[in-house]
């Protein structure tokens, strides 16, 4: 009988904890709760970042989700081709938008299209498109967010362009060069929202051949998360791409988002 109380105590205290932990928090809270943490990690995949999905659903079909990202600057571009195909044939996949790609194109035709598609998911790549970090850490020679503050703002300023975008609150966040330190993870998680890693490079930041994506992607056994760019138009990513949904159809895939729609 003491032995339940003290289980029923303990059980209490982990769920308030988990509760906590799964609140959303404001700009002055996460200051002040995260402001005097100093990271131990830096990189692509630590812990709290997904990297990976359910690897069959419920009925028993191999699952693999497609993400693209739309980065900013001068690659404010969009690839046609590969938009196209996603749209004709109706594949679930989950675009990363950053502020100044929106800021470039979601006045264009096709990217309204993109964004009123059911069977896609519009989420976070960021206001700035830099790293995460709350220390200024630097990856692929881009200089990451230097404080919490400015992790807070990377994610938060646009996913309010993206509730703007697309009337939905997003889901996911993934950082310029999809990099983090450990601090910055619990930030974003703590704010509400999940990160999103990849199990699978597709493109190598749309520098891979055809081939090799197609290669890669087809690596897949179930659960990978794909990382690709559809905003190089002229890569090997879209012919890369189309090759393996088309050999991903026929093997029995089915394509899922990150926030979970599926066909
Ligand atoms: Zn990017």
């Amino acid at each position: 009988m003491f032995l339940n109380k003290i289980i029923l105590v303990i059980l209490i205290i982990i769920q308030y904890f988990s509760i906590c932990e799964a609140s959303i928090y404001d700009r002055d809270e996460i200051i002040q709760r995260f402001g005097n943490e100093t990271p131990q990690k830096f990189g692509m995949h630590l812990d709290g970042v997904v990297d990976r999905i359910v690897s069959v659903d419920e009925f028993s079909r191999k699952t693999i989700a497609l993400t693209f990202d739309l980065c900013g600057g001068k690659a404010a571009k969009i690839d046609e081709k590969l938009i196209k195909f996603l749209i004709q044939n109706e594949i679930l996949a989950t675009f990363f938008l950053s502020s100044s790609w929106i800021d470039a194109r979601s006045g264009d035709v096709l990217v309204k299209e993109m964004i009123s598609a059911p069977f896609f998911e519009i989420e976070n790549h960021g206001t700035r498109h830099v790293p995460l970090s709350v220390i200024g850490r630097s990856a692929y020679r881009v200089r990451g967010t230097r404080s919490v503050e400015e992790v807070f703002d990377e994610v938060e300023i646009n996913a309010r362009k993206i509730k703007q975008l697309t009337g939905k609150e997003p889901l996911f966040f993934r950082s310029g060069a999809a990099h983090y330190d450990d601090v910055s993870v619990r930030i974003v998680n703590a704010m509400g929202y999940n990160i999103a890693g990849f199990s699978i490079n597709g493109d190598e930041g749309a520098t891979a051949s055809a081939r090799k994506v197609r290669k890669n992607i087809l690596a897949a056994k179930g659960g990978e998360i794909v990382l690709c760019h559809a905003n190089r138009p002229g890569s090997g990513t879209a012919d890369g791409v189309i090759a393996a949904v088309n050999e991903l159809k026929q093997r029995g895939f089915v394509f899922i988002t990150l926030g979970g729609l599926r066909n």
